[in-house]
């Protein structure tokens, strides 16, 4: 079974009241406990004010100052003249029979973006978006042949997880931490939208909000190579990086990314980072599209690439992700079968391999499936459509 709401009159209402105020107000939402800590001091605030406001806003998830009662009410009312703690309005949210839940959020001027809280037994998964659309624009995705249409700010990154992990506590009336893992595989290219991405991922670590593991929170990428090595040095968490293909033909193709870095620069970055990293292995993912990139050499490609009889390789795990299939894209997912026995050659060849179990099929909330409402300023899905005129051969 599967319920939709059209939630916006109800669960907006913090977001339409604070959308309501003044554009000069500040959002709070856009800070890192560090930036907090540097606004709070321009209102001659010392910074251990900023660590109990900061703690209000996403531990106990409040958005009314009156609320905060440990606070001066002097301060409250300096904070009520020029700041805001402003929320994404949901558009809607549809609840999966397996217990995914997924958010629409309007991020203005027709954009949308989405988020999914994936429930397991022994953790909680948010997946984040980190821009409306996507320049990357990989063949086989639906944000992809969208076009792009902004990068997200820190504080829209951050509203996602702020209004999932308190909806949810509410709704399950718990009082303990709902979210325990985030992965940013929503819309949009994470590492292309840098500056917003990491003062982001650190109010998800810091312990004064989330105090989520690094272990457990995953940048997932396409490949922008300059921007692992960054990540590596400002905030290094699990990396996830999308290959989807074992050679620079097939992948310039698919990825259109590869062009600029090419899947040997890649593994390197991934290597590089891997000294950095919190985890001792990298995530390729790999959607299994059929008869383009899942046939036995693909799968040998790949093993001579990441365990190669000479040279280095890559510390990695592989999850095979069945491809979703939307109507634009021109291409089929792989049999089941296919998918095993393109598995169990990794496997065999030492490379521990897993097959993304698909999660709220029914509300369209898997792995590409998110689309928003972004309009198609870039042409993305015209272009493609020209393209797909390109036979996508199997590499031999
Ligand atoms: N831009 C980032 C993160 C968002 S996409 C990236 O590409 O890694 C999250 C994951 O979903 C990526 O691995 C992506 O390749 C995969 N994906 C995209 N479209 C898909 C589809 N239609 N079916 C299955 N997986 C898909
Ligand atoms: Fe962008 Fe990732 Fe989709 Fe590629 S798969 S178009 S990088 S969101």
């Amino acid at each position: 079974m599967t319920t939709t709401t059209d939630t916006s009159a109800v669960l907006a209402a913090p977001a339409a009241k604070a959308a309501a105020t003044s554009a000069t107000m500040t959002n709070l939402l856009e800070f890192d406990l560090d930036g907090l800590a540097a606004f709070c001091e321009k209102l001659g605030e010392k910074r251990f004010r900023a660590t109990q406001l900061f703690r209000w806003i996403h531990q106990r998830g409040a958005h009314e100052f009156d609320a905060m009662s440990d606070l001066a009410k002097a301060l409250r009312d300096k904070l009520k003249g020029c700041a805001h703690v402003q929320a994404l309005p949901v558009i809607t949210e549809h609840v999966s029979a397996d217990g995914t839940v997924k958010w629409l959020f309007d991020v203005g001027d027709g954009n949308a973006v989405e988020a999914v809280f994936i429930p397991e037994d022994d953790r909680g998964t948010l997946c984040v978006s980190s821009q409306a659309g996507c320049a990357v624009g990989c063949r086989f995705c639906s944000t992809g042949h969208q076009g792009f249409s902004r990068n997200l700010t820190t504080g829209e990154i951050v509203a996602q997880l702020w209004f999932a992990e308190h909806a949810l506590r509410k709704r399950l009336g718990r009082d303990e931490r709902i979210i325990s893992n985030v992965v940013m595989m929503g819309m949009g290219e994470p590492l292309q939208n840098y500056s917003a991405l990491v003062p982001a991922l650190r109010v998800m670590l810091d312990d004064h909000a989330y105090g989520l593991s690094r272990r457990r929170v995953t940048v997932s990428t396409s490949g922008v190579v300059p921007m692992i090595d960054r990540l590596a040095q400002d905030c290094p968490v699990a990396l996830a990086v999308s290959l989807h293909a074992p050679n620079d033909p097939l992948r310039d193709n698919l990825v259109p990314l590869n062009r600029k870095y090419p899947i040997e620069e890649l593994l390197a970055a991934c290597n590089r980072y891997l000294e950095h990293a919190p985890r001792d292995f990298i995530t390729f993912e790999y959607c299994m599209l059929d008869g383009v990139n899942d046939q036995i050499e693909h799968a040998q490609q790949l093993i001579a690439l990441v365990k190669p009889a000479r040279g280095e390789g890559v510390r990695c795990k592989f999850n095979l992700i069945p491809f979703n299939p939307f109507p634009a894209s021109g291409l089929l997912r792989s049999s089941h079968a296919q998918v095993q026995a393109f598995g169990k050659l990794l496997s065999d060849a030492g490379i521990v391999t897993t097959v993304r179990k698909t999660r709220g099929d029914d509300i369209d909330a898997a792995c590409g499936q998110l689309a928003g409402d972004v309009k198609d300023r870039t042409k993305a899905a015209e272009r493609m459509a020209k393209q797909r005129t390109i036979a996508l051969k199997p590499v031999t």
